[in-house]
């Protein structure tokens, strides 16, 4: 078992390299450390935080409380049939390396979600998405420890109420488990996705002329490295905000007053506004405010440019809240998890 430390620095473990102290912190390696830690009588009562690679979280104080690493580690092939391949992975996983480990054996599903930062424990929190898939299209279930009944419990998709961005994890069952292992549904048959954003010229761009579920990752791989900062050069936790969903009657109205408005339309007949659009509409892109910024070529990512603190950065994202909300009457809600 690892020890406790006290007063441990945040700044190594989250991506906006921000710079507060855990009260107490600690890795768990096993489902058994977890519960030997959750039930020290020190803790229970004590604000708790599970953390993987920090890649969505901005703290804006100290924690004072018992921050958990989670370093379960493990991916297995655990069922098949005629069309499906089970894997299950543990919460402690590089997000990527699983991604890796489904191409090199050629199970498809996940190549969409190539270069995501962080760890699968995470996936099912805001469910994932990128390039047109979701964390949700290839969920099977996960296990999670329940930190008040002290035991696993199993949940499965219709548990798990994913929507954009979005599971109940992120309400009812906020705080109250954590994850430590999902299982996968992956295809044999690889359904091809290539349509959203920029994939199709990325192949073009590479001559891929047999599609394979590897051209696709490598498509994505060079799509983002090239348009999203890396979080090792600059502190950044991604899409700082999710796109808005308005119905249609507002959406009519934006679009009288703001021609060139980047929106599409939703099977329910609401419309999903691009957030990026709005905040550089309201002038924020390549703006900076003291240690801090909107990225100059994505204006939905905030970004660190050293020494920034996280009341910092969150002022800056309540300053681009209060601009949107002006400017177009649409409120626009954080993706990153605040603490
Ligand atoms: C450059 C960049 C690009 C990104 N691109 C995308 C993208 O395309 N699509 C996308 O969806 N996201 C994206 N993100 C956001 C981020 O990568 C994902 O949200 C990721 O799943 C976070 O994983 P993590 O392990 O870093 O989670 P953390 O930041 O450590 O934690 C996030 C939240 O999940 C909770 N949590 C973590 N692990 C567990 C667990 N085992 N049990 C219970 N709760 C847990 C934490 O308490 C916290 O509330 C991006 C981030 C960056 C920096």
């Amino acid at each position: 078992m690892n020890t406790v430390q006290n007063n441990f620095n945040l700044l190594p473990l989250n991506s906006f390299h921000i710079d507060y102290i855990a009260r107490w912190f600690c890795c768990v390696e096993t489902v058994d450390e977890l519960h030997w830690l959750l039930s020290d009588k020190q803790f229970e009562n004590q604000q708790q935080l599970i953390l993987g690679g920090g890649s969505n979280i901005l703290f804006t104080k100290d924690f004072d409380g018992l921050v958990i690493k989670n370093e379960l580690q493990g991916i297995e092939k655990i069922n098949e049939t005629d069309a499906h391949i089970f894997v299950k992975a543990a919460a402690g996983v590089v997000w990527h390396q699983l991604v890796q480990y489904c191409i090199s054996n050629n199970w498809a599903g996940v190549e969409n979600l190539s270069l995501i930062p962080g760890c699968v424990g995470a996936s099912p929190i805001q469910n994932i998405g990128a390039y047109g898939v979701e964390l949700k299209d290839v969920f099977y279930s996960l296990e999670a420890f329940s930190i008040h009944e002290k035991k696993l419990l199993t949940l499965h998709l219709n548990d798990c109420e994913f929507g954009y961005r979005d599971s109940v994890f992120k309400r009812q069952l906020k705080n109250q488990l954590v994850i430590t292992s999902v299982t996968f549904k992956l295809n044999k048959q690889p359904v091809f996705k290539t349509s959203y954003g920029a994939i199709e010229q990325e192949l073009e761009k590479m001559k891929v002329h047999e599609l394979s579920i590897k051209a696709i990752s490598q498509a994505v791989v060079n799509i983002r490295s090239s348009k999203l900062p890396n979080p090792a050069v600059l502190g950044n936790a991604g899409s700082f905000f999710k796109n808005p969903e308005i119905d249609a009657d507002k959406f009519e109205q934006l679009k009288t007053d703001f021609p060139t408005i980047a929106a599409y339309p939703l099977a329910n007949g609401n419309y999903k506004l691009a957030a990026g659009w709005l905040i550089e509409e309201c002038g924020w892109k390549g703006k900076t405010i003291g240690n801090c910024g909107v990225h100059q070529h994505q204006a939905l990512v905030l970004v660190n440019y050293g020494g920034a603190t996280g009341a910092e950065i969150f002022d800056l994202s309540t300053k681009i809240v209060e601009s949107v909300q002006h400017q177009f009457g649409v409120r626009l809600e954080r993706e990153v998890n605040i603490l």
